[in-house]
């Protein structure tokens, strides 16, 4: 069975393959990278959304709020164009 993904801003659980997960990747300098995984598997830890709360992830900045970190404006400006091309 599919494992199921809790979404980082409404909390409801989905199955993994209807999220879109943001991932964190370690550097050798031991900062950290983010970015869209579009796969759904890279390494690491991620967060999750659902398509519906790409809109407010970006408004509150929940995926900072996610990694307890400051995440690059790129992660958002990825999500408002994954957000445009669902629509
Ligand atoms: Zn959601």
């Amino acid at each position: 069975m599919e494992k199921e993904r809790i979404c980082c801003v409404c909390r409801l659980k989905a199955p993994a393959s209807e999220r879109i997960r943001i991932a964190r990747e370690k550097k050798p300098d031991g900062g950290y990278k983010y970015f869209v995984d579009r796969v759904g598997n890279a390494n690491g830890r991620g967060c999750y959304l659902c398509s519906s709360c790409i809109d407010t992830a970006i408004k509150k900045k929940a995926i900072n709020r996610s990694f307890k970190a400051q995440v690059c404006q790129e992660i958002y400006d990825e999500l408002i164009n994954i957000q445009k091309s669902l629509q």
